[in-house]
């Protein structure tokens, strides 16, 4: 009797190490300061780089969330009169996570994959999550969200919406603690109130967002990332949803009195995603005190600051087209979709959860359980044709030590929802998109300060499902050493 990858006991010969188990070079060499391609990107091709602003340039501490949490929730109970006893509730930090989607008709918080399947688990009313059996019954016996129902193309579905922005932390966090407050002390209310509600209050937040500039991190290497690309004869533009004033107090903190001299052209409050569908709106021209002026905007010059707009009249202005273009920007719809689907300008997505989720991929924990993870469903996947009493009985115990190493996986990441980027063995909902819409993504815009601007960014080829030899087939089993053999007979 030997004791398997976590101690307890198993049948098989274990007097090699473990760690002989996981294929040579496989996680610990990730490095969060690493720009990773969906999609070749040369940058010696890219004259002019476009930035959204919102944890684009300005990245925030997660101090900000509560912030945001402890202002909105407050506003919920003074303007809204909800229940005074929703100030008991504290900000959790880490409880939600990016991508999630909230059924706002009955007032759940869940996770859901690239083929529109809830993951099992994750499922949460309130603050606590709804057991799978339950999950079925209310979606009619499948865990699967019909398209119609889902998020859109914008991420926000009739019925279903998808948490995108990283604001929306707070946001997912005030929901489930309000949905808590009622579900524990017995109070009927109805789930789409509260939603629209708690939407109303934390955008109120935003417009009070003057003091978002005292949770600004990394600002001299966003500067350092500016200077380097016009020094280098880049040309510069800014595109945000954002007001002028409080864009002008981030910028003026990071990178000083004179940031205007860095862009070309300056769009703030351009209400995005339609600037970059609707040709209705114009572009308006802010004067020195930030007042509109009347006057038809002909060209878009350098120093000025313009209001709403849209791509086409921004396109025939400038001229900045197709590849040439590189944008920057944290919302996958908001952002990057349309330039991506329709305007063929090079994206770039800033994903700062990266950061904390290569780390974790680094572990040996997570190294030794994913690998193991993978090594029993190859043997299950052969296991599965015997039909003996005895087979069986050894097929239903992996089965459940599967469901374990599952859980500890998910819990390495986040202990409600696990990894942004993957459900049990599928990429998540956030993930495909991610995917689909950025040419490049990254933990932060410093990560461009790693690499030459003449540098092309190759993406790996990934084997498809049916390029790549199941696991443990002969070809691997040949590369172990032989107690490693004789563990997976
Ligand atoms: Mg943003």
């Amino acid at each position: 009797m030997k004791t398997n990858i976590r101690g307890t006991e198993c049948y098989a010969p274990c007097s090699f190490k473990y760690s002989d188990l996981i294929p040579p070079g496989t996680c610990n060499l990730l490095n969060s300061s690493t720009i990773f391609a969906n999609n070749e990107v040369n940058l010696a091709e890219v004259d002019i780089y476009g930035f959204d602003y919102d944890y684009t340039l300005a990245l925030y501490s997660n101090a900000l969330d509560t912030m945001i949490y402890n202002t909105a929730r407050d506003f919920l109970i003074e303007h809204f009169k909800y229940p005074e006893g929703i100030r008991k509730y504290d900000y959790i930090p880490n409880f939600a996570a990016r991508g999630l989607h909230y059924d706002i008709q009955k007032g759940l918080l869940m996770k859901i994959d690239a083929f529109h399947y809830i993951q099992s688990g994750t499922v949460y009313r309130g603050l606590s999550p709804m057991p799978d059996e339950e999950v079925l019954q209310l979606y009619g016996g499948t865990y699967h969200i019909p398209l119609q129902q889902d998020s859109g193309f914008y991420g926000k579905g009739p019925k279903v919406k998808q948490f995108m922005d990283i604001f929306s932390i707070p946001e997912m966090t005030l929901l489930a603690v309000a949905n808590d407050f009622f579900i524990t002390n017995d109070i009927p209310y109805d789930p789409v109130h509260l939603f629209r509600d708690v939407s109303e209050a934390i955008g109120m937040v935003h417009l009070k967002g003057y003091m978002y500039k005292w949770f600004i991190l990394r600002g001299e290497e966003t500067h350092a990332v500016l200077h380097r690309l016009v020094n280098n004869g880049k040309k510069l533009f800014l595109i945000t949803n954002s007001p002028f004033s409080f864009v002008d107090k981030g910028m003026m903190h990071m990178v000083g009195k004179n940031w205007r001299d860095f862009f070309d052209v300056v769009i703030v409050q351009a209400d995005k995603p339609h600037f970059f569908t609707d040709c209705i709106k114009p572009f308006r021209r802010l004067d020195g005190n930030g007042d509109l002026r009347w006057e038809k905007i002909n060209s878009l010059d350098k120093g000025q600051i313009y209001k709403q707009g849209n791509l086409f009249d921004f396109l025939r202005l400038t001229g900045w087209r197709g590849s040439k273009v590189l944008y920057f920007g944290d919302h996958l719809y908001s952002d990057l979709a349309d330039l991506m689907l329709r305007h063929g300008w090079r994206t770039a997505a800033i994903v700062p959860e990266l950061e904390q989720e290569t780390k974790v991929v680094c572990t040996d924990r997570y190294a030794l359980n994913l690998t193991w993870l993978q090594a029993l469903t190859g043997l299950m996947e052969r296991m599965q044709t015997h039909r003996d009493p005895e087979s069986k009985q050894v097929f239903r115990e992996w089965q459940n030590e599967r469901e374990e190493l599952r859980a500890m996986i998910k819990n390495l990441f986040n202990p409600h929802f696990g990894s942004i980027f993957r459900t049990r063995h599928n990429p998540t909902y956030f993930s495909r998109h991610l995917c689909r819409f950025s040419d490049i993504y990254m933990t932060s815009l410093s990560c461009l300060l790693n690499y030459d601007l003449s540098y092309t960014f190759y993406p790996r080829r990934t084997p498809l499902q049916h390029e790549a030899p199941l696991w443990m087939d002969q070809l691997y089993a040949a590369q172990l050493p032989p107690q490693g053999k004789a563990f997976l007979l």
